[in-house]
């Protein structure tokens, strides 16, 4: 028994071990891609739902490592996250969004994705205003992204971190609504211009689950009568896109309207400058 204990310990530490080192690696990685140049950002467009019609863009970012190629944020932004490494990296995703969004047609705004740890990283509101300042796009023009989890801290002033946002002009958004511990008490706490219905609803709704189809049109009738707006996020087929029209989604966003693009080709939209 002391030796199959002793088996299975030998058999899993080498996994193990290679996830902690494989973390390291990384982390250590990280911490130069901001000075080596190897973050870039992708601007994926969000569309009017009923016309098509362009109205912003979603920021993405992207991490290129000379060795292990481009790594998907969902895999860094958490290692990030604890390597106390997200405030400057939010900051300059902040800043190159900003100062490209400044470039783009006055109707068009950019969103943001915002971090539970860098919301709350120290003079946060602060470095927001002046990012906006510094780059001269107008606060009404940003929307700030963020999930439910920021509100699972307590104490932290998540609240009021959010009302100095809003008193600065910037648009709030819930961002992957229906997929987490969401009390329907954080909308009434926080004046969010938008809610982000998560792709799997979207996809279920299409396929007409009727619990999907239901939830969404009940998020819709709420976020109307918040005065809210819903964007439906990973539109991918036709269907999708009849049924969240149908549902009365106000705008959308996912593959079939768009990929997440290189600058200049977002820039070229944004612009009604096909040519750059
Ligand atoms: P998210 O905010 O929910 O972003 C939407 C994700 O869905 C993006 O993945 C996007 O590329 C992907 N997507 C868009 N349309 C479709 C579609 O039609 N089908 C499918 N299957 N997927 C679609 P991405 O770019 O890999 O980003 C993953 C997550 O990483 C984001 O999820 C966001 O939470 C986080 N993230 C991205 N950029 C930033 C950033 O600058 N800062 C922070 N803190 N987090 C970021
Ligand atoms: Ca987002
Ligand atoms: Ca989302
Ligand atoms: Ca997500």
């Amino acid at each position: 028994s002391k030796d199959a204990g002793g088996g299975i310990f030998h058999a899993y530490e080498p996994q193990l071990h290679a996830a902690a080192e494989e973390r390291r690696v990384l982390e250590i990685a990280l911490r130069s891609a901001l000075k080596n140049d190897q973050l870039h950002l992708l601007y994926q467009p969000v569309v009017d739902a009923g016309t098509g019609a362009l109205k912003g863009f979603e920021a993405l970012l992207r991490w290129t490592h000379p060795e292990f190629g481009v790594i998907s944020p969902a895999k860094f932004v958490p290692l990030a996250e604890d390597a106390r490494l997200i405030a400057p990296i939010g900051e300059w995703v902040l800043r190159t969004a900003c100062n490209e969004a400044a470039k783009w047609k006055d109707d068009i705004r950019v969103a943001v994705n915002v971090s539970p740890e860098q919301l709350h990283s120290p003079n946060f509101v602060n470095m927001v205003a002046q990012t906006l300042a510094q780059s001269g796009l107008s606060a009404d023009r940003l929307e700030l992204e963020v999930t439910e989890s920021v509100f699972l801290r307590e104490g932290t002033g998540t609240v009021q971190v959010l009302d100095r946002l809003i008193d600065l002009g910037v648009r709030l958004s819930l961002d992957d609504f229906g997929t987490g511990y969401s009390p329907l008490g954080n909308l009434s706490r926080t004046r969010f211009s938008t809610i982000k219905i998560d792709r799997a609803f979207v996809q279920d709704a299409a396929r007409n689950v009727r619990e999907a189809v239901a939830i969404v049109r009940a998020v819709v009738a709420l976020a109307d009568s918040l005065g809210m707006a819903t964007t439906a996020e990973g539109v991918e087929s036709e269907e999708e896109h009849l049924m969240i029209q149908r549902l009365g989604c106000t705008r959308a966003q996912g593959y079939f309207f768009g990929r997440p693009l290189p600058v200049e080709e977002a820039r070229g939209l944004a612009t009604g400058d096909r040519a750059s």
